[in-house]
């Protein structure tokens, strides 16, 4: 990947005007990756059309993108995006989705694109809800979340987008989070390159509407930092799993008692709160013998210990594939219906 100043990019990709995100919003971070990773290949942005749909991601190309951008319904910008890349099987073509727009309403035209193996590139910005429209339960909402739909916590267990996709026949899967700019710059450039459908969800933060569901109480300045963090503790990546001892200490009830008790009865460990999605506020033990954090569970201040990677999303490429690409395949049938 190489690496240019910021003003060209700006220059070269970006329409001049005010963002239209929240301060410290993930999706300034996914069009950065997407921006480098279109200019590493080299194609000219003629060849290039972004779709969207509805939602905060749909902002990402449309109006940022100083290029071609269909901007289109809820839910339905892969149908737009099949429809212009069956047309003109030359367009390089990349939808940027959210969970709620993707997964939710769209989430059938996102099964059957990836069974078709229609040769487009969609980016899946995961902030697990409907952030737009007021931070509603999406299909990727955890279990038990508290959002403006379900004030007492969500009853229902999320999608695994990226599995699902996967199991749908994508030829190209790969999950991330904006903590993971290279990689996800990399990912991009691979899901162009693949003659296929390709897949990648980005797990980003949303200030406005997360504190509400991750209970995180903080300044303005400092929320997407809390964010960016929580992602990186809620996850792994697979292959590069923590070295060393660590592991977190699910509370009781305070989790500034529990860090009290641990740093009192434990000195030689490093012990600090952090947040996690699936766990809310945590404190993770690292420590050099795994004996120090054995005896952390007889503490009457910790719930329950969960291992270095336990309960975390993995990230990583999951599916590298090859089998026919669908505009290939519809061409061939176009031909052999006209008697060529
Ligand atoms: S509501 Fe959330 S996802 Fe939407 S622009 Fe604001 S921070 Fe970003």
């Amino acid at each position: 990947m190489s690496v240019k100043p910021l003003g060209y990019y700006r220059e070269k990709y970006i329409r001049s005007q005010p963002s239209a995100f929240c301060v410290g919003c993930g999706n300034g971070t996914i069009l950065n990756c997407f921006v480098r990773a279109i200019d590493d290949l080299g194609i000219p942005k003629e060849k290039i059309l972004c779709v969207s749909g509805i939602g905060c991601s749909a902002w990402i190309p449309s109006p940022n993108f100083n290029g071609d951008t269909l901007h289109t319904t809820h839910g339905r910008a892969l149908a737009f995006a099949t429809g212009a890349k069956a047309y003109n099987g030359d367009l390089v073509t990349v939808v940027f989705t959210g969970d709620g727009d993707g997964a939710g309403i769209g989430g059938n035209h996102l099964i059957h694109a990836a069974r078709r193996n229609i040769n487009i590139t969609t980016i899946l910005v995961n902030n697990m809800s409907y952030a737009m429209t007021g931070g509603q339960i999406a299909p990727t909402t955890h279990h038990g979340e508290v959002t403006a739909t379900s004030p007492y916590g969500n009853p229902e267990t999320p999608f695994d987008i990226t599995r699902l996709v996967a199991a749908a026949g994508a030829t190209y899967v790969a999950r991330w989070t904006v903590n993971n700019v290279v990689e996800l710059t990399r990912s991009i450039e691979e899901g162009i390159q693949n003659r296929g459908f390709s897949f990648i969800e980005v797990l980003s933060q949303c200030p406005t509407q997360q504190r509400r569901m991750f209970n995180i109480r903080d300044t303005v300045q400092r929320l997407p930092v809390r964010m960016l963090r929580m992602l990186e503790e809620s996850t792994y990546v697979k292959g590069r799993e923590a070295r060393g001892s660590v592991c977190y200490a699910v509370p009781k009830e305070s989790p500034d008692t529990t860090l009290a008790e641990i740093r009192a009865k434990f000195p030689s460990v490093d012990a600090e709160a952090v947040d996690r999605i699936d766990l809310g506020r945590v404190i993770k033990v690292t420590s050099g013998t795994d004996d120090d954090l054995e005896g952390l569970s007889t503490l009457g201040s910790v719930d329950r210990l969960l291992g270095a990677t336990e309960g975390k999303i993995e990230l990583g490429v999951f599916v590298r594939e090859e089998r026919p690409e669908f505009t290939e395949s519809l061409r061939e049938v176009i031909r052999r219906a006209g008697g060529g």
